[in-house]
């Protein structure tokens, strides 16, 4: 990854899609105006921030890629399997739809997403020209939205799984991922036969790589390159925001993307 520094907001890139000049960032929590527990470049709202912030947030972010705002597309992140295909930005005074994925091949939007331990799957088609953003929490990895997104990008847009790049976003690590028996059973059913792998036994607890099950979905619809952050949230509170690291008391990173 590439970390970059505009006017002290900072941003890590992946190399594979700077190479191809996709517009793009995972913004770390630095350079905003949010005060405690949304210190400082919150982007998630209903969580107690004053909206002024995060929308003073949301401007800085998008002046760092050099986007105007009116060309966002986000959604109500609802941890669903819905992917939604788009071709305009979504009016700024309408209410977003409820989704978890994005799909565009128009160069006039910036896909806009919030993260603080789910895993953000950045998809790139150089030969379509079709990017994607994914939120997966683990109730969308268990729904398996990371496969089924690029299935839609091959069905809707043409992709070639073996021309698409993907990257994995800051998220929470599996040390970090503690689950419970409904979640364990969830995993192990619902991701059969394949979701043992992605669970880790230690000292009488189990432990859930969210990286690695989104990795493999990317593998198994036919994704073979794939760049990694290989940063957890919980790991690095001083630079993210993370749910399970501070304990649900905090805030939300922005994802840009854009062709
Ligand atoms: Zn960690």
């Amino acid at each position: 990854m590439l970390l970059q520094n505009k006017n002290g907001i900072q941003f890590l890139q992946f190399e594979s899609f700077t190479a191809h000049n996709v517009m793009h960032g995972f913004f770390m929590r630095h350079g905003g105006v949010s005060l405690d527990p949304w210190r400082s470049l919150n982007l998630g709202g209903n969580n107690g921030d004053p909206r002024a912030n995060v929308v003073e947030n949301r401007r800085r972010i998008f002046d760092a890629i050099d986007r105007p705002v009116e060309s966002l597309f986000d959604v109500w992140q609802v941890h669903s399997d819905t992917i939604i295909c788009t071709d305009s930005p979504r009016q700024l005074d309408s209410d977003p739809l409820q989704a978890d994925a994005i799909l565009t091949d128009n160069p006039d939007i910036t896909l806009f997403m919030r993260f603080a331990d789910c895993v953000p799957v950045c998809l790139f088609d150089p030969a379509t020209q079709v990017a994607g953003m994914i939120h997966a929490g683990w109730p969308g990895t268990v729904k398996k939205i990371t496969y089924k997104t690029v299935l839609k990008m091959v069905k809707n847009y043409g992709s070639k799984p073996e021309n698409i790049i993907a990257g994995i976003g800051p998220s929470i690590c599996v040390n970090h991922f503690e689950i419970k028996k409904d979640v364990i059973e969830q995993v192990i059913n619902r991701l059969s036969p394949d979701g043992d792998r992605f669970l880790i036994y230690q000292d009488g607890r189990t432990y859930f790589n969210l990286q690695t099950a989104n990795e493999y979905q990317l593998n198994l619809a036919g994704v073979v390159k794939v760049e990694t952050a290989g940063v957890c949230t919980a790991c690095n509170t001083k630079d993210w925001f993370s749910h399970r690291g501070e304990k649900g008391s905090t805030g939300r990173f922005g994802a840009l993307l854009a062709l």
